[in-house]
């Protein structure tokens, strides 16, 4: 049994009150995620950002709404896991400036000025102990192996799925799973074959540390 920390869903950047900047992420890779590892005996955390979606029973359910809400869950919970699966699509960047109640509408044009939202899974990367195992996902729409290479690296993952923004909200596609040594998978998969794929990895590493 291990303790499993998941990241999961899109995330909402507030403008003003009733406005937001967010990504087409349902969250249902993460959900399933956290259900098959449940099944299989495992005490998962699932931080999730809006998603329509349900966790299954037995899941310890966080609710965000923001990269930052997503970032102090993760950074509460982190130290009390074992494996962290970074699922979530973060949104990169975030209005500078929330205004209070509603934007009104002026003639000509408005800038948004945006700034960098916390990396969480680069934070996680920093302050990793010998006890985690870190899972990160790298969404390109670049095919370039390379891109997903040094991204497992400069974040510090034991494992890399690198995926397609094809793959946003449908049933599965063509992933490549990687780690330091290089491929460990290539193919066309669906979700939660992706998902049992993924924690049978995992559990191969941690079981030879
Ligand atoms: O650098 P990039 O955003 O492509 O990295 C993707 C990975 O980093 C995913 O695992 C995602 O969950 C994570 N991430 C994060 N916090 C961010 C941006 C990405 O945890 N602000």
């Amino acid at each position: 049994m291990a303790r499993i920390l998941i990241t999961a869903g899109p995330t909402r950047e507030a403008i003003d009150d009733v406005r937001f900047l967010s990504n087409r992420a349902t969250g249902s890779f993460g959900v399933m995620l956290a259900a098959i590892a449940k099944q299989r005996g495992h005490q998962v955390t699932l931080v999730l950002g809006p998603s329509s979606l349900q966790a299954a029973a037995g899941v310890e359910v966080l609710r965000v709404e923001s990269a930052q809400e997503m970032f102090e869950a993760v950074q509460a919970n982190f130290a009390n896991c074992d494996v962290f699966v970074s699922s979530a699509a973060v949104a990169d960047y975030r209005p500078k400036q929330r205004i209070d109640g509603k934007l009104k509408k002026q003639e000509g044009e408005l800038v948004l000025e945006l700034e960098r939202t916390p990396d969480i899974l680069a934070w996680a990367g920093a302050h990793k102990e010998p006890h985690h195992f870190l899972v990160g996902f790298a969404l390109e729409s670049d095919p370039d192996p390379a891109l997903a290479e040094s991204k497992l690296v400069r974040k510090k993952c034991d494992l890399l799925v690198h995926n397609s923004p094809k793959n946003f909200g449908v049933g599965g596609g063509l992933v490549r799973i990687i780690d330091v040594a290089g491929e460990v998978f290539a193919g066309e998969i669906d979700k939660a074959a992706l998902a049992s794929r993924l924690l049978d990895e995992v559990a191969a590493r941690c079981g030879q540390r």
